[in-house]
């Protein structure tokens, strides 16, 4: 007799909307998040020689409707997910529009070693030519593969793997929209078989701090009003003055260059800053490193220095550390830990 073959992995699949459940209305217009997720795995029969797939509609939006709220019961459902020893990985179904945003997040709350995989696609399901059939093949295969394990939260678009710190949304429309910048690519992918390279550079996933943020005694609790903020020439004061009388205790500024910003805006961040509003400097190019203590005096003014993240990501760590601290120096460790 024949050995029995190995039976399959299982993986839980959460899904959330976005362009990867898409579907055309009227002429060049698309409705994100209109398919449920049985449509969508349906739709790709080959994923049933990947793994054994549970599947679980956590939210139906597009991506730019993502709000803390479904950030927490996400969270919530893959730590629970990562937390059953039956399931190998977590796949999530996203719109490309914040999925940085949600992918860095989990990455900093959910405690695993396990695979934990966004996907999306850029043109909707019932496009010619759709990408999201094989990108949603290609991150099954990630969530379950060994190599995958303790890499943090990952994004897979267009065969490419990309660490949830590096990767970045960089074109409106392109397939080949998410870049992961210096740092470079987690990996490759080629019809579900992946390929990796080094491994991420900062504290991610079970190392994280944040982890027991989304324990069920805390899951209620809302995180800081965290603003940002985009600077230009000739800016003046008004939205920062406007942010701070909103209740912001943080504010992320996406600088000119190296985190610039002129001087009208400074003297209100130092304001801020001095009222307790913690103020990081992010920038607005893209790419490169916020150092301190630059062209500005981060020191004397009490300014912390975003390093590699990027502004909408420098956002969502200042909301995690303003929780567990306003000491700015703390605060500053963070962006260089995380
Ligand atoms: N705005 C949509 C979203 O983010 C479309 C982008 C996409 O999913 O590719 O959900």
């Amino acid at each position: 007799m024949p050995p029995a073959a190995a039976p399959l992995p299982c993986v839980r699949l959460l899904a959330t909307g976005g362009t990867i459940a898409g579907a055309h209305t009227t002429g060049r217009g698309y409705r994100a998040a209109a398919l449920s997720i049985d449509a969508l795995v349906a739709a790709v029969p080959q994923l049933a020689t990947l793994a054994r797939i549970d599947v679980e509609q956590v939210a139906k939006l597009g991506s730019q409707d993502m709000t803390e709220a479904v950030w927490r019961k996400l969270a919530a459902r893959v730590q629970r997910a990562v937390d059953n020893p039956a399931l190998t990985g977590v796949v999530i179904t996203h719109g490309t529009d914040t999925m940085e945003e949600t992918a860095y997040f989990l990455n900093l709350v959910v405690r695993t070693d396990k695979p934990v995989v966004l996907v999306g696609a850029m043109r909707p399901a019932t496009a010619m030519s759709a990408d999201g059939p094989m990108n949603l093949f290609n991150a099954i295969a990630i969530a379950t593969a060994p190599a995958a394990r303790g890499r943090g939260v990952l994004v897979v678009a267009n065969d490419e793997i990309h660490f949830a710190r590096e990767v970045a949304k960089t074109n409106t429309t392109q397939l080949g929209t998410f870049a992961s910048g210096q740092r470079g690519l987690a990996g490759l992918v080629n019809s579900g078989r992946p390929h990796f390279y080094a491994p991420p550079v900062r504290r991610h996933t079970a190392a994280s701090e944040f982890a027991p943020l989304i324990a069920a005694s805390v899951s209620e609790r809302t995180l800081p009003r965290v603003d940002l903020i985009f600077a230009h020439a000739g800016m003046d004061r008004a939205l920062i003055d406007a942010a701070v009388a909103a209740g912001a205790r943080g504010l992320v500024i996406a600088g000119v260059g190296d985190g610039n910003l002129g001087a009208t805006a400074l003297a209100a961040c130092a304001e801020a800053a001095k009222k307790g509003v913690a103020i990081v400097r992010a920038s607005r190019t893209g790419g490169g490193v916020v150092e301190r203590n630059i062209e500005i005096d981060d020191d004397r003014l009490g300014f912390i220095a975003a390093n590699e993240l990027n502004p909408q990501k420098a956002r969502v760590l200042l909301m995690l550390g303003l929780t567990c601290t306003r000491d700015l120096r703390m605060l500053q460790e963070m962006f260089f830990a995380y």
